[in-house]
């Protein structure tokens, strides 16, 4: 029997991640140096896995409310309110996820009618596409430029609008460019949402994570968003705690609530351990986070001096934990680069264009990883380049 024909028309063209792909020849590998991971170094901090420990051992194992244990979700909105200005009322505005991932998921099913378009800049997250096409939106990426630091300028969204157009998804900091937004430019990607009626999903997960004392701005915040906005953020990152699999959104109560519908019956409440360890990060978690952050910029400041070094021209990120070097220079493609410098110098980088069309050119290095092992990894990279420029054999 043909299994394939069983499979939805929608599914079977979607590609398996171009990370995964990539990392199966890596576990195939020994004494590689990854700058591929796009996850946190650290262990979850010890106060915040205790309290998972303490949480199982008091037996709290049942299912939760499904938006989420009430004390989590008084504990978010106070987060949100003091972090990034935006009231939520816990009661109905705000849900406990699987994940951001969850929450995009639950957002774009909610909003989108089956051939709805979604705007949103790439490079970025590799699942931003396929979540679009498994919702049956059709996705409209905006390409970004290192010449404009990775921003997505209000103009360059104006010329992909069209009747179709429905939501617009924001990422910053952006994955994979590091990538931070301006006030003034959100201001204008603001009026035109409200102008075409877009509604935006503006997945924040990286925005503890900002540096050189760069502010990071809520789209929520601006005039007319609240209410056209789903405020989208995690655990994973700040806090280290991506096994956990916790994230949320906060919406106006409809969007909540229609989201909620299909969270209800799809996963019904996000594991109550994980719950019991979120509700800790938010109250306790801050000074991992600082100490955390403190280790990242270090390492930030040494991995783009470094590239920059080797010819790899290379922004400073101001966000997130990732480099995103321009390896053109090289005459390779972006996966020629990153299969090549893997197998000949066991380093493992993402090849650009594994998070769009426009990433070629470019590879992804995360610095979410120890300093030592970063500085092992630029010193392979730099044969990796000698030996391609045919000096350094
Ligand atoms: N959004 C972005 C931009 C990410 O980079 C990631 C993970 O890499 C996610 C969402 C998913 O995060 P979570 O672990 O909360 O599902």
């Amino acid at each position: 029997m043909d299994s394939q024909r069983h499979i939805a028309r929608h599914v079977r063209p979607i590609p398996k991640s171009g990370i995964r792909d990539f990392f199966e020849v890596v576990q195939n590998m020994t004494d590689v140096i990854s700058l591929g991971i796009g996850e946190p170094d650290f262990d979850t901090p010890w106060n915040i896995r205790e309290a998972a420990i303490y949480s199982l051992e008091q037996g709290r194992t049942h299912y939760t409310s499904n938006l989420g244990a009430p004390a989590l979700r008084n504990a978010i909105a106070k987060y949100v309110g003091k972090h990034f200005d935006i009231a939520y009322d816990p009661q109905t505005e705000v849900i406990v996820t699987v994940g951001v991932s969850e929450a995009i998921d639950l957002a774009l099913r909610a909003l989108l009618n089956p051939g709805d378009e979604v705007l949103y800049h790439e490079p970025c997250y590799v699942s931003y596409s396929p979540s679009i096409v498994l919702s049956h939106g059709v996705p409209v990426p905006v390409a970004t430029r290192a010449a404009d630091q990775f921003r997505v300028t209000a103009k360059a969204i104006a010329q992909k609008i069209t009747p179709k157009s429905r939501v617009l998804m924001l990422n910053f900091p952006t994955n994979p460019t590091g990538g931070t937004q301006t006030r003034e430019e959100l201001a204008k990607i603001a009026k035109l949402c409200v102008k075409h009626d877009l509604v935006v999903l503006s997945d924040e997960i990286y925005s503890e994570l900002t540096y050189d004392g760069a502010e990071h701005v809520s789209i929520a915040t601006l005039p007319g968003m609240r209410e056209r906005t789903v405020f989208l953020h995690g655990f994973s990152k700040a806090f280290a705690m991506t096994g956990f699999r916790i994230g949320y959104a906060c919406a106006p109560a409809p969007l909540t609530d229609a989201m909620m519908k299909i969270h209800q019956y799809g996963i019904l409440c996000a594991a109550s351990t994980a719950q019991d360890a979120a509700l800790e990060a938010l109250e306790n978690g801050a000074p991992a986070v600082d100490a955390m952050r403190g280790k990242y910029q270090a390492r930030r400041n040494f991995i783009v001096r470094s590239l920059n070094d080797l010819g790899l021209e290379c922004l400073l990120p101001m966000g997130a934990f990732y480099a995103f070097p321009n390896i053109t220079s090289t005459g390779l493609s972006s996966r020629e680069f990153s299969l090549g410098l893997l197998k000949k110098k066991k380093v493992a980088v993402v090849p650009g264009s594994a998070f769009g069309a426009s990433g070629e050119g470019f590879v992804r290095c995360s610095y979410a990883t120890s300093l030592d092992e970063i500085k092992i990894a630029m010193k392979r990279m730099g044969e990796f380049c000698r030996e391609l420029k045919g000096n350094g054999a």
